[in-house]
């Protein structure tokens, strides 16, 4: 607090050189003055202060100045061991929020003598009260962190969440170490800022916050697009026009709460390829798609009007090369011109990618600044290199 103190100095000494005696010609002509422009101008300091520590704005969050990196050795690896990371972190918090309302009560004694905030029969009822709450508050959170610590932790929100998930109320620890395994894999999907993440694994929908996550289990739940906001710009990207959309997620098992998570439209595709419950849209709220997105879809449209090829015995299909999740449902038929007219070359691959692999890789071999050429746009074969367009795709069937 010291050091916070002397910072707040040297910085209204350096904006206010005659701070000093202007305020004292005020305490002169009036005795009974109690809110003079040091106070306010510390009293704004110390508020946006708080402020970035309770809520850090990006800028923060990028210098490395939030609660998680500062106590980082202690928190240990979220990586490791998610849920006691969160215990600790929500936890550590807490009791850090706390004590932001003294300091400033030990700041403003410090700062504003005249007040005598060191002297409980000279200062004001006001004052008396602050004091008096601003002691309380983390005495209350120490006590309720002893309460939380009790048995392990098991008295914590986060720990009492995963009881609800276990059979006949038995020990959290077995739920704990299962998401951890699973927040472990890379499959996982991640979204939003540090402080409000989103994150699905494969059978866990999880939401940060200060001082809780909020968890859910897939089997359990019942998504609902409700909402969606269009921001201009947003500070993570600096792209205009991004669309948030705020899915609640509600679910069937007793005593755990529902939570609304929010993400950026782009993602939304990303999401619920990691669920595997549908998201409901009862409002129809119209999500806008990534250019690629589009594109894929105006890529399939055409795919779909092209001659397609039968499949036979001598054409094999093999595991798409691009996902590894579908079979090869594309084969590149020179189909625009005859065999030796025009640009595109007959291509003799086997089939080896699924259709929107294909529409992915002939996305990103146009030219990314100008996306009305695209649609009549060329790209090579990815293994033999023959010029095609969108005619030549065909789907096997
Ligand atoms: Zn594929
Ligand atoms: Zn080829
Ligand atoms: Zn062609």
């Amino acid at each position: 607090m010291v050091v916070l103190y002397d910072d707040l100095e040297s910085l209204s000494h350096h904006q206010y050189p005659d701070y000093e005696d202007h305020h004292m010609k005020m305490l002169e002509f009036d005795p009974e003055y109690h809110m003079g422009s040091a106070e306010i101008v510390f009293s704004l300091v110390y508020f946006l202060l708080g402020l970035c520590l309770v809520a850090p704005p990006t800028e923060f969050i990028h210098a490395g100045l939030t609660v998680q990196n500062v106590l980082a050795s202690y928190l240990g690896s979220e990586e490791m061991n998610f849920i006691n990371y969160h215990i600790k972190r929500s936890t550590a918090t807490a009791l850090f929020h706390s004590i932001i309302p003294i300091g400033y009560y030990v700041g403003m004694a410090l700062f504003a003598p005249h007040l005598h905030l060191f002297e409980w029969s000279r200062m004001t009822l006001m004052w008396q009260l602050y004091l008096g709450f601003s002691i309380l508050l983390p005495i209350s959170v120490i006590a309720l962190t002893y309460h939380w610590s009790g048995n392990q932790w098991a008295n914590h929100p986060i720990a009492k969440t995963l009881k609800y998930h276990t059979t006949s109320n038995s020990s959290w620890q077995p739920v704990s170490s299962s998401i951890n395994i699973e927040f472990r894999r890379i499959t996982k999907f991640t979204a939003g800022p540090p402080g409000r993440r989103v994150i699905v694994t494969d059978s866990w929908v999880m939401l940060t916050s200060t001082y809780n996550v909020y968890i859910a289990q897939q089997q359990d739940i019942h998504l609902t697009l409700v909402a969606s906001e269009e921001h201009s710009v947003t500070p993570e990207e600096g792209t205009a026009g991004a669309q948030i959309l705020n899915i609640n997620v509600a679910t069937v098992r007793n005593n755990v709460k529902s939570f609304v998570i929010r993400l950026n439209a782009l993602e939304y595709s990303d999401l619920r390829e990691k669920l595997s419950a549908p998201i409901r849209n009862a409002r129809n709220i119209v999500i806008h798609q990534s250019l690629s997105e589009r594109f894929l879809v105006a890529f399939q449209e055409q795919v779909d009007n092209n001659p397609t090829v039968r499949k036979t015995s001598s054409l094999e299909v093999e595991q798409c090369i691009g996902c590894m999740a579908i079979l090869a449902d594309v084969k590149l038929q020179k189909r625009c011109h005859n065999a030796d007219d025009g640009d595109c070359r007959q291509c003799y691959c086997r089939p080896m990618w699924c259709l929107s692999c294909m529409g992915k890789w002939f996305a990103h071999r146009q030219e990314q600044g100008q996306p009305e050429t695209w649609l009549s746009g060329k790209a090579p074969c990815p293994t033999c290199r023959s010029t095609f367009c969108m005619l030549d795709v065909c789907r096997i069937v």
